[in-house]
């Protein structure tokens, strides 16, 4: 017989975490399950985060699951959801332990991928080196050679956070610049060299990056790189977009207020339906998600 939930998490990074606390606090029966794929796994400090600014990440959401452990409604699995469907008026869900759930609402808070470059040096120094935002890894390399490295529009986006924080900044386009000519006079004026030479490889002594070499053979001196992500964004599973959950032109679930998704029953929080990815934002976005969810239960209680 399959085993019934009220709510199903998925994913247990700060968006899933902080859902589960909301429906911890109001008595809500939920299991959580997350297959160990968190998105700054390749960092050794999580900054910007009140009261734990510069912990190490893992240590955080041990921290938040110990937070967890007196509520005794939430049941933890570690292991992939693998798939959801519509059963009845709520969901039937199947884990790879081989167990299925009966379930009445589903939170989706899996996160995104993020997609390396094929260029020689990339992996290594994600998240060391080579990030995806100032705010988490700005204030250490403040003031250092920087790159921007990305392609049209979206460049505008970040390059004035990064033009402030560097010294000397460059941006590289690895292949031909997709910008206005007003773009490239705007560089220019503000002398931010622009480079569309295809990047051969990133050099590095450990998680330091040194040098950009080009495949004209130059190279360049760095100490840090902002890497734009491609868009549409990548979520780390399916499981919305089976579920008939639409997505926006950047690859993000659309969502509404406490993160109800296009689909009854079913809500979204974290990185995988917001552009603005950071952990206090995640975690922020669950919370109101698990809020969400109980309003939802209680009303059909209540009312139903
Ligand atoms: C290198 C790097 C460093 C960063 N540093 C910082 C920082 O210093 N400060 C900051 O505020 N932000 C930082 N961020 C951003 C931050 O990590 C994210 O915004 C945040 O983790 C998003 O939380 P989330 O819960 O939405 O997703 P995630 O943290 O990605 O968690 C999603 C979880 O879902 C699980 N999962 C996925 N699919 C399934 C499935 N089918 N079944 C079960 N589980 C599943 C995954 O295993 C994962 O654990 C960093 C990001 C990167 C890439």
């Amino acid at each position: 017989m399959n085993s019934e939930h009220e709510v199903l998490i998925i994913g247990g990074g700060p968006a899933g975490l902080s859902a589960a606390l909301a429906l911890g606090r109001m008595s809500r029966n939920a299991l959580l399950c997350d297959d160990s794929r968190p998105r700054n796994a390749a960092s050794s400090h999580l900054n910007n985060f009140p009261t734990r600014d510069g912990i190490h990440p893992a240590e955080w959401r041990n921290l938040a699951r110990k937070d967890l452990e007196k509520y005794n409604t939430i049941r933890f699995f570690e292991g992939s959801v693998l798939s959801v469907v519509r059963s009845g008026s709520g969901f039937l869900a199947k884990v790879s332990s081989g167990e299925s759930f009966i379930i009445k609402k589903i939170i989706l808070a899996y996160g995104v991928v993020d997609k390396s470059l094929p260029i020689q040096g990339f992996q290594e120094l994600w998240g060391k080196s080579i990030f995806h935002c100032p705010y988490c890894h700005g204030f250490e390399v403040r003031g250092s050679k920087i790159a921007l490295l990305g392609n049209g529009e979206m460049l505008f986006h970040m390059l004035p956070l990064i033009y402030d924080l560097a010294t000397d900044l460059v941006v590289l386009t690895n292949g031909k610049a997709e910008i206005k000519e007003e773009q490239k006079d705007l560089l220019k004026r503000k002398n931010i060299r622009l480079i569309e030479e295809k990047i051969l490889s990133f050099a590095h002594e450990g998680e330091k990056l040194k040098s950009v070499t080009f495949e004209n053979g130059e190279e360049l001196e760095r100490e840090a790189i902002y890497a734009l992500p491609s868009f549409p964004f990548k979520l780390k599973s399916q499981i919305g977009e089976e579920l008939g959950c639409e997505k926006d032109q950047f690859g993000f679930y659309k969502v509404a207020e406490r993160g109800k998704t296009t689909i009854e029953g079913v809500f979204a929080c974290g990185d995988n339906s917001s552009p603005a990815h950071s952990v206090l934002l995640a975690a922020a976005s669950g919370g109101m998600a698990g809020a969400g969810v109980v309003h939802e239960l209680l009303n059909e209680k209540l009312f139903a």
